[in-house]
């Protein structure tokens, strides 16, 4: 059994890098953001506590969070093991997690701020099926329409310049002390992000020490 936490700034493709990996090592994707995104859309009541912080750019409460990935970790149909994104973002939330899971490795994404900027300006989800599409590396076929359901391409509503600048604001402040804290455990591998979605993923499985990746 693998347990894996992905870290990185927004844009920096944790959630491209943890399919490819868990798709082929039969692990369970947990991303904690597309949980809330899932919620928002569903309008429950969860939805409707995260809605408004999320579309500032802002952390959700600790206890929230922690609820919701103790939820979804309690479904135990991860039996080869799970890659989590988006958690832990905070101390908090890094030591409710240590108390409870060990960790095999800790892969973190390093991409540049102009270079971040960059990409999440160009993100964008499909309205209907959730799919995700980028203007600069996965273009859809018609612009604005998605290739699989048709559905409109339209940006995350946490996307803005504004909100950006506020969640890596709390990257800085508050996510690379988790990196230190996982640091100082020797679990952290730093994988540039800024080569293509192949040779990033061929680089992670190479530090984690895993088969190499055959697209
Ligand atoms: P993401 O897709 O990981 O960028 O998450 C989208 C949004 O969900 C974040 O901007 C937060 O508002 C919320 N969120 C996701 N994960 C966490 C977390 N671990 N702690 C607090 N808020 C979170």
């Amino acid at each position: 059994m693998r347990k894996y936490v992905i870290m990185g700034v927004q844009g920096s493709g944790k959630g491209t890098q943890s399919t490819l990996l868990a798709r082929d090592l039969d692990l369970a994707h947990i991303s904690v953001g597309d949980i809330f995104r899932w919620h928002v859309q569903s309008h429950t009541k969860l939805g409707a506590q995260a809605r408004r912080v999320m579309a500032a750019g802002e952390l959700v409460g600790d206890d929230l969070v922690e609820k919701v990935v103790r939820d979804r970790l309690e479904q135990h149909d991860w039996n080869y093991g799970f890659i989590i994104d988006g958690f832990p973002r905070n101390r908090r939330q890094a030591e409710f997690f240590l108390e409870s899971y060990d960790i095999d490795g800790v892969v973190h994404l390093d991409l540049p701020e102009e270079e971040v900027r960059r990409r999440v300006l160009a993100r964008r989800l499909c309205a209907r099926c959730g799919m995700d599409y980028n203007l600069i590396a996965h273009r859809p076929k018609e612009s604005d329409r998605c290739d699989v359901c048709g559905g409109e391409l339209v940006p995350r509503e946490d996307d803005t310049p504004e909100a950006l600048a506020s969640r890596l604001r709390d990257y800085h402040d508050k996510t690379n002390p988790v990196l230190d804290l996982f640091r100082r455990k020797e679990y952290v591998v730093t994988v540039d992000a800024r080569p293509e979605k192949v040779s990033v993923q061929r680089e992670i499985r190479a530090r984690l020490g895993l088969p190499p990746y055959e697209p």
